[in-house]
């Protein structure tokens, strides 16, 4: 639980700091382009001018007003709704200026455009000031996100500045959806432009995977259709030449704009246009692909890519955590710690891929995984060192267990071989537990063997001694660097204090309550004899304290056998 409230915090963190933020945008990109890819909007052609029309075709760089005039012309015969003309027509381009402007006179379903935000590199540009006056013109601005991928796309430029104006997708789809047989038209009041009851709320700051990014102006995030182009495309010389279909154009929406890969209006996008080519769309199509999708949205049904409020997200990516958290405690046998968390992963990035390629949901995968994974780490972390604390000490008394005290007893033994330290153990068994048992039957025993084990602890106050069950109801104290009075004096204290407890045996030879006896040795450790010897010295002087009466200490030495013999 703490190891995954830890995880979810520590990742919501790095979220909100934005350092996830380039990784969770990549990992959108992913899921976008592996998406099934959909048909092309049949509502829309785009008229592309390339580079083989500027100069095989018209033999110059630019489009002159002439060539606009006479395209729009053809465009108009076949009788399209709206044409979107992508070209700024601010400043005469001679020859046709005349001709052009007499055109746009005409021409009522045709919709200009002009730049509405400036930036470092490019300045605001004017619409044509014949189409600005019949409120022809909407903003062709487009927002590129910091990694120079266009993921957003712009409803209005300036949705807070007097003079209202829709980006040119929009305006383009509003002219559209105006001609739909049941006339649909935008409702602008709610806090969010709804078209045929379908709201398209506006993007925030903190909007999906997107930290602090700027959300001037009304955005929507762009749902592009996977194709090489989404859209038929037609070029200069066939519209020009009537080399289309008679009603290719019939009643639908005519783009008209530069496709030119020597030109600027050159976007990058995270779909892959086709094996090989670069991810790249022209301006128009990126206007192309808004106007479909709000289009689409509106009439089909087709899903806008939403996301969960943030603290959704949040509250989605704390409960991965403590699932991760949860998934790793339960996880005992093998096969359930390989499998539990890789199939959480795998749950997790399909049910994420299915949420945005079927609802067009954005769910915050990579948090949610890091979330799941650190959360499963520090959950394993904390259980195999907790197993291995377990394993290390005796569950009824809570001392170290046999298997610690031997380990140490080896590490402690060489280390006083080193340093010629003395080493004292003393080992500790309780006078007629049998009978204990007997009177009082076995569970009584075992609350008797945690009080000896508090008896032992409450007086080994010494410093680095390791007190652990050896065995049944026999007790060991090891002391590193402590004299052999130090050892008999500890050994004592533990006696008077197990005596001080008084806890009745009646069924006891010795005393009317518990008590034990105690054998002590203390040697400096020598490199022909093993560590074992320790215990089987103070083991003798524990045979001997039972054999002279019980209840008392013996100290056991190598060369002093029975020396010393001490009454309690
Ligand atoms: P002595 O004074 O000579 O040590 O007599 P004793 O009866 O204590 O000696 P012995 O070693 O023969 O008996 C130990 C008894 O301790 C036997 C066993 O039933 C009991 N015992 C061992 N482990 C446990 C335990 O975990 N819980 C309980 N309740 N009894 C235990
Ligand atoms: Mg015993
Ligand atoms: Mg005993």
């Amino acid at each position: 639980m703490l190891a995954s409230v830890i995880a979810a915090s520590t990742v919501l963190g790095l979220r909100y700091l934005g350092s996830l933020q380039i990784l969770e945008l990549k990992t959108f990109d992913r899921m976008i382009t592996l998406r099934t890819s959909e048909p092309r909007d049949a509502r829309l052609v785009i008229v592309g001018i390339t580079d083989a029309d500027l100069d095989t075709y018209l033999g110059t760089a630019s489009v002159s007003d002439q060539v606009i005039a006479d395209l729009i012309r053809k465009v108009r015969s076949h009788q399209p709704r709206v044409i979107g003309l992508d070209f700024y027509r601010n400043l005469p381009n001679r020859p046709g200026t005349q001709e052009l402007a007499q055109v746009f006179r005409t021409t009522p379903n045709l919709i200009g455009i002009e730049k509405v935000n400036g930036n470092d590199e490019r300045h605001p540009i004017p619409g044509n000031a014949i189409l600005r006056a019949a409120d022809q013109v909407a903003a062709s601005d487009i927002v590129v996100d910091m990694d120079g991928l266009v993921r957003r796309g712009l409803l209005f430029p300036a949705a807070d500045s007097a003079r209202i104006l829709e980006g040119f997708g929009l305006r383009i789809a509003l002219e559209y959806l105006a001609g739909e047989p049941a006339a649909i038209t935008p409702e602008i009041d709610a806090p969010a432009l709804t078209l045929n009851q379908t709201p398209f709320p506006p993007i925030e700051h903190r909007t999906g995977g997107y930290v602090d990014m700027d959300a001037r102006g009304y955005q929507i995030l762009l749902n592009f259709r996977q194709q090489e182009h989404a859209f038929e495309v037609v070029s200069l010389k066939q519209v020009l030449h009537d080399q289309l279909p008679s009603d290719l154009m019939r009643d639908r929406i005519v783009l008209i704009g530069s496709m030119a890969l020597s030109r600027s209006d050159i976007f990058y996008t995270a779909g892959q246009r086709s094996e090989g080519s670069p991810p790249i769309k022209f301006g128009v199509e990126i206007h192309g692909e808004i106007a479909s999708q709000i289009i689409s949205t509106t009439l089909d049904g087709r899903p806008l890519i939403y996301t969960c409020s943030q603290w959704l997200e949040s509250l989605f990516i704390i409960g991965i955590s403590l699932g991760g958290g949860y998934l790793t405690q339960q996880a005992t046998k093998l096969w359930q710690r390989l499998t539990f968390i890789p199939v959480a992963s795998l749950l997790v990035i399909v049910g994420s891929y299915g949420a945005l390629n079927f609802l067009g949901l954005w769910l915050p995968i990579v948090p949610t995984l890091l979330g799941l994974w650190v959360a499963a780490a520090l959950t394993g972390a904390h259980r195999t060192s907790r197993l291995q604390v377990l394993s290390a000490k005796d569950k009824l008394t809570g001392l170290a267990n046999r298997r610690t005290f031997d380990e140490n007893l080896q590490q402690l033994w060489f280390k006083a071989l080193r340093s010629q330290q003395p080493l004292t153990l003393m080992v500790g068994d309780v006078d007629h537990f049998k009978k204990y048992n007997d009177t009082y039957g076995h569970p009584q025993g075992d609350d008797c063997l945690k009080r000896v084990a508090q008896a032992i602890r409450t007086a080994v106050r010494a410093r680095g001694a390791l007190i652990a069950r050896y065995g049944g109801e026999e007790f060991v104290v090891l002391l590193p660097n402590a004299s052999a009075d130090q050892g008999v004096a500890i050994a004592h204290a533990i006696l008077d204090k197990l005596n001080a407890y008084h806890l009745p045996h009646s069924a006891s030879e010795t005393a009317d309550h518990v008590t034990m006896s105690l054998g002590v040795t203390s040697f400096i450790p020598q490199l022909e004899i093993p560590p074992s010897a320790l215990v089987e010295m103070a083991d003798l002087g524990l045979y001997t304290a039972k054999k002279l009466g019980r209840n008392r200490v013996q100290l056991h030495q190598p060369d002093t056998l029975n020396r010393l013999m001490l009454d309690t």
